[in-house]
Order: C-alpha cells, then structure tokens, then sequence
C-alpha cells in the first residue's frame, strides 16, 4: 500500500464517505500463531472490525501497523486526524507504530451464527530480522495490531490482474511473495497455463500450493544451491514455454525483480504493460528506508 493510499483512506474516512472508502483502519487482535516451515509462520487475526474487512484476494495487500515492545498496542493519531500520514510520520521513532506491508494470505467470512470473522497473514521470516519480523516471531493471542486494508474487494492493492486475453502466466516469487503467489495460484481459473518458480531458503519452505490451473511449478532452494531467479528463467528456452501471449507477475527482493523483469521485456520480448513488477523488500534496507529512498528517486 502506498503512501498515497494511506493519505486518501485517511482523508475519505475525515470526509465521512466510509461506503465508498477503499482503505479504512481495523483494529484486531491475534487469534493464534501456527509455524508452516522454518522461514513461514502463519498468524491469525480476528476482530469484530474485520466484518467490514473484504480482501479482492490474489496479491492483497495492506499496511500493518506494530507495537513496539512494551507497548500494549500500535501508537497511531486518531484516524480522523486532517493529514494523517504527516502527523503518523511526527511521532517520535521509538513510539511510532512500525509500518509494514503484508499480504492477506486469506480471509475466512463466520458461518451463520457460528464462528469469527478471520484473516491470515503469512510472514517469512528472516535471519535480518526486523520489528515485524520480530514482532511475528513472538505474536501470541491476544496481542493488538492495526490493519489498513481493504473495505472494497475491487481495489488497488491487488496487483495480480492478467488481462482478458492472457495465454499463460509466468510468475516468479521469493519467500516475502509465497502468499502472494499462493493466493494468486488459488484464484487462477481451471485449466490456466502458468509457469511457475518460487525461490526459498529451506526444503521445508516448500509449502503444498492448492490450484485449478495447469501450473508447472519449480522450487529454488537456497539452501540446495539452486540457481537464482533470473538464471532458472534464463535457463529455459523460448520453446519450451507455453504458447499464447504472456501476462507476467514477479514479485519478492527488489533486484531479483528488476532483473527478471529486464530479461522478460528486453530478451524475451513481453510486452512490458503485461508485466506486474513489485519490490517487496531491498537486501539492507528497511521498509522505511526503502520507501524514502524510491520517494528521493521519485523527486
Ligand atoms: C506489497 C507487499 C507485500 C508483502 N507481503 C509480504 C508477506 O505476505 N509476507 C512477508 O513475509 N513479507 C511480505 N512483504 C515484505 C515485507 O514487508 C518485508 O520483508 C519487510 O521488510 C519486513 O519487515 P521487517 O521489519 O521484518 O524488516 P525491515 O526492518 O524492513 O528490514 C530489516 C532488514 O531485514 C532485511 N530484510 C527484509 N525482509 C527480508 C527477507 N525476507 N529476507 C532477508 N532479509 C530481509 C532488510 O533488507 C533489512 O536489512 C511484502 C512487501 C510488500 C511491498
């Protein structure tokens, strides 16, 4: 979710337009925890807020915003403050919430009269560790968070969105990006060509993808010396891909994805307004850092 985002969800709430608003704010609370594989941990959120919560699925996205240790919940100024990201942003480092984006691995409506709303948010966690990561490590029920996501399911944080005429589909993902891809591969019609590769550390990151498509998935583990990214896409000649127009997703360390998107458009010759490009994450940057330095280079 973009700044740009937080600043108009913030502004339509104050204008009191929430029926069409597409980002709004949902305080919830952690239901449980469950480890997937070494690097994947599952966290659950529920929340009676969560009943106006409506994910368009595939590659959501939202912004989630954490306490810092001690605190009982994120420190946030009230949503209806005029330039809401400007006075988040004035909060003194150390009692500001940390912001971070995640993507909702799935939403999970109550049945009638019975259950919760709640969603899942999968986190990769990584030996760099940051506040999130460090915050997911040690989530436990209970544990407050603030959410800024979707309230409308056609919105612009889904980015997966292959046009009407897409032959096939090539998507590329790091351990930041499996939910993503996970969620994507779920939602993909029966019978959709796709071609896949999913970069992790360990074997056990390997995690069971559930899909109707015709997808032929590879793994890249690290830890088994498996090639990088743009290697293993390179490595495939042009006629063992499938036939048709191509509509590319890519998505995980920043470089990974400028490279892979360089070959597609420059050697492979995609078109590049098919190409879903997004940066999850930058090797020794924080979130924060990483969003000053693209709004220094936007300038
Ligand atoms: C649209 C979008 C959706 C995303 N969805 C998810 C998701 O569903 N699950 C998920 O886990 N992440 C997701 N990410 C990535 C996540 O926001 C970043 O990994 C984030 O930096 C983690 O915050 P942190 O506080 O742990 O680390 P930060 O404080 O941001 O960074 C601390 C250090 O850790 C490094 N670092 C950050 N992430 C990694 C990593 N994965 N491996 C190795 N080093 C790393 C940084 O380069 C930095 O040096 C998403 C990002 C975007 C933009």
């Amino acid at each position: 979710m973009t700044e740009a985002e937080t600043e108009t969800a913030a502004e339509a709430e104050t204008a009191g337009e929430a029926a069409t608003v597409p980002f709004r704010f949902f305080g919830l609370t952690v239901v449980r925890t469950r480890r997937l594989s070494t690097s994947m941990l599952r966290v659950t959120f529920g929340g009676e807020d969560l009943r106006a919560f409506a994910s368009g699925g595939r590659d959501q996205s939202l912004s989630l915003f954490l306490p810092h240790p001690g605190q009982p919940e994120p420190a946030l100024p009230p949503e209806t403050a005029p330039d809401w990201f400007a006075t988040y942003r004035a909060l003194p480092d150390d009692v500001r919430a940390v912001m971070r984006s995640y993507t909702l691995r799935e939403q999970r409506r109550a049945a009638d009269g019975a259950g919760a709303d709640e969603i899942d948010i999968d986190f990769a966690l990584h030996d760099d560790g940051g506040p999130a990561c460090r915050w997911a490590a040690r989530a436990s029920a209970g544990d407050r968070v603030v959410i800024l996501g979707p309230a409308v399911e056609d919105n612009t944080a889904v980015r997966f969105r292959p046009p009407e005429d897409t032959g096939w589909v090539l998507m590329w993902a790091d351990e930041t990006a499996l939910p993503a891809a996970a969620a994507a591969l779920e939602w993909l019609p029966a019978g959709t060509r796709a071609k896949v590769w999913i970069e992790v550390q360990h074997a056990d990151d390997r995690l069971e993808l559930t899909t109707a498509a015709d997808a032929d998935i590879t793994w890249l583990v690290r830890d088994e010396n498996a090639p990088c990214a743009l290697d293993a896409v390179r490595a495939v000649p042009d006629a063992e891909l499938p036939e048709g127009t191509p509509y590319a997703w890519i998505a995980g360390e920043s470089s990974s994805v400028r490279a892979l998107r360089r070959h597609l458009v420059q050697e492979r010759k995609f078109d590049r307004k098919r190409v879903t490009f997004v940066g999850y994450w930058r090797r020794g940057l924080s979130e924060e850092q990483l969003r000053e330095r693209v709004e220094e280079e936007d300038a």
